[in-house]
């Protein structure tokens, strides 16, 4: 953020771009949902599930809606599911973190516009355990566009493949020689395509605190959603939300620890 900005320009532009975010999270969450049941995912306007009733600014407001609806719908009553509003509160914080620790760069944008690829994915393989390959494509296409905005644009391209062959190959092996040893599926396919997309970004070593922390979040996950998934458990939320950490914070937790020894 220039430092010629005043206080009060500035939390008004953090303002701004919290509830850009919530608006864009808003709208992936619903068309995550209608990707999932097979509908138009750009077409037709907005309507609670529940009723059928077509839906109007007021009850489609991120956030506040939800509250001053109380997570109701206003016309038939039924439950708004709480991650509408989960989802909502972290596209804004995400894109608020985001622009305090790039400012206003080329990577702030290409780290906002991987936040809706992100967010599908998370939703998506969490309702069906399928991850689109189109978003997946969508990741690496962003990669691509953005790595002449580098200050080294060979230097980040050489990382990314790196990252990208080490998550995504590297992660195909262990899942081949896995599913020899358990005698069944380990990883799905998609999460392999999908950790060598965001292993672009990474590039190897914050890719590995990536890699470390997914499995982390993917277990605690795992053990929380066991019951009622008959042991599958989606793997996509926890690479994603693993990812974001890694970008924004991979780097300080890699020089901090690498300053343990020296
Ligand atoms: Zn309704």
């Amino acid at each position: 953020m220039p430092t010629e900005f005043s206080i009060g320009l500035q939390i008004y532009i953090y303002i701004l771009v919290f509830l850009f975010g919530a608006c864009l999270a808003s709208f992936i969450t619903c068309a995550a949902d209608r990707y999932v049941l097979k509908q138009s995912v750009l077409k037709g306007r907005s309507y609670c599930p529940a009723c059928g009733h077509k839906l109007g600014i007021l009850d489609l407001f991120p956030i506040f809606s939800f509250i001053f609806l109380r997570g109701k719908c206003r016309y038939c009553g039924a439950k708004i599911p709480a991650r509408c509003l989960i989802c909502e509160l972290l596209g804004g914080a995400v894109y608020v973190l985001i622009l305090l620790k790039f400012g206003f760069s080329f990577q702030s944008l290409e780290l906002a516009l991987l936040v809706p690829a992100l967010l599908g994915i998370s939703l998506i393989d969490y309702d069906s355990f399928e991850i689109p390959n189109g978003l997946v494509i969508y990741c690496a296409v962003l990669f691509a566009a953005f790595v002449a905005s580098y200050a080294d644009p060979l230097k980040r391209l050489i990382y990314g493949l790196i990252g990208g062959a080490a998550f995504g190959v590297g992660t195909l092996i262990i899942a081949l020689i896995m599913d020899k040893v358990l005698k069944r599926d380990s990883l799905g396919g998609g999460d392999i395509k999908l950790l060598g997309a965001v292993g672009l970004f990474t590039g190897p070593w914050r890719g590995l605190f990536m890699l470390i922390l997914a499995c982390i979040i993917g277990l605690v996950f795992g053990l929380i959603t066991q019951k009622k998934s008959n042991g599958q458990f989606p793997f996509g939320p926890a690479i994603c939300i693993a990812t974001y950490i890694a970008l924004l914070v991979g780097q300080d937790v890699i020089d901090l620890y690498l300053s343990l020894f020296v």
